[in-house]
């Protein structure tokens, strides 16, 4: 068997934007005291950036953006940076590292406050970071083809008026490392947790979609999830496919009943779902549908199929950067 490369994914990265400038990779920091780091007081996004004929692109550019800010206003945190300056922000930094597929990391934090480090954030100051790297396979490089293996977690999610999970904030993670750690520790590749009612909700960094038939269901945002992107793509890709779509309740029982299940997320794509708790889904392999819209989602994420809803921002020829 092959040695896994110990190379680090950010090897090729010498670029990161912070507050408004390009700065080098080492030269990227934050104080130990800044408040996030005491209080999980942060918001951020992750993108996906694909390599298309026409060359590198990032996929819903603007929704993403959009969300980091709306994050940022559920924390009543004042960003100085509008929507349009953070997708160029974006852009620039994806330009100067020169990479042609990658994975985007923007995140705000409450930075460190010389007043004092309470646990109310609105003396600390606004601090933004943009970093992107190369980006595999999030569940593993054969997960695409043959489906993974998870488990309902014994964590369930918060309820909606302990932490709102339409806001993508650092904090929240708490809650999907434990979700994801018990799954590893028991040899699951991923766990998905249920909501408060014992319905399902979501994976540790995924929604998640069950194949009846040819009805598509997914959770309601109610059910403590994020609604994500990937998820919204999913849901018109699957309507152009002719496919029954229903947002609703689905009690638990159901993720031993569908027919094809699978996960949708910017770093998981769209993966199968070939096992819930050792119980085989359909026959144990990647369904017809399943297989249908992992198809068509990157066949548009990799320009390859028209991008007829206008999902895909060009990034551009690289530029070189260098120390001002
Ligand atoms: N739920 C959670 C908890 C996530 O972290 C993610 C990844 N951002 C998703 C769902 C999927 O969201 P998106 O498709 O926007 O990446």
């Amino acid at each position: 068997m092959a040695e896994p490369s110990l190379q680090s994914p950010f090897a090729e990265v010498r670029w990161i934007w912070k507050n408004g400038e390009l700065v080098e990779f080492e030269k990227a920091t934050v104080h130990v005291l800044s408040h996030a780091l005491h209080y999980g007081s942060g918001v951020f996004e992750g993108i996906r950036c694909y390599q298309t004929p026409d060359g590198p692109a990032v996929f819903r550019l603007p929704d993403h953006a959009r969300r980091l800010v709306v994050s940022a206003g559920v924390y009543r945190m004042e960003l100085p940076w509008s929507q349009g300056q953070i997708a160029e922000a974006i852009l620039d930094t994806i330009r100067a590292n020169g990479l042609s597929q990658c994975y985007i990391r923007p995140l705000v934090i409450r930075g460190f406050s010389p007043q004092g480090l309470g646990v109310n954030p609105l003396r600390s100051p606004i601090e933004m970071i943009i970093a992107t790297w190369p980006w595999g396979k999030y569940l593993g490089e054969e997960a695409q083809e043959r489906g993974v293996d998870i488990c309902v977690s014994s964590w369930c999610r918060p309820s909606p008026n302990t932490l709102p999970s339409m806001a993508k904030a650092t904090g929240n993670y708490l809650n999907g490392q434990l979700i994801k750690m018990e799954a590893v520790t028991n040899g699951y590749a991923e766990g998905v947790a249920l909501d408060p009612q014992g319905n399902v909700s979501e994976g540790s960094g995924e929604n998640i979609f069950l194949v009846f038939g040819n009805t598509l269901l997914t959770a309601p945002s109610a059910a403590s999830l994020l609604p994500g992107i990937t998820r919204d793509s999913v849901l018109h890709i699957a309507r152009d496919l002719g496919l029954e779509v229903r947002e609703q309740s689905i009690p638990r029982g159901h993720l031993y009943t569908c027919d094809e299940l699978f996960f949708a997320g910017t770093a998981a794509e769209i993966t199968p779902v070939r096992s819930v708790d050792r119980i085989e889904v359909g026959d144990g392999r990647p369904g017809e549908i399943t297989r249908r819209i992992l198809r068509e989602y990157l066949a548009v994420a990799e320009g390859k199929a028209p991008d007829r809803r206008g999902w895909l921002t060009p990034v551009g020829a690289p530029v070189a950067h260098s120390v001002p």
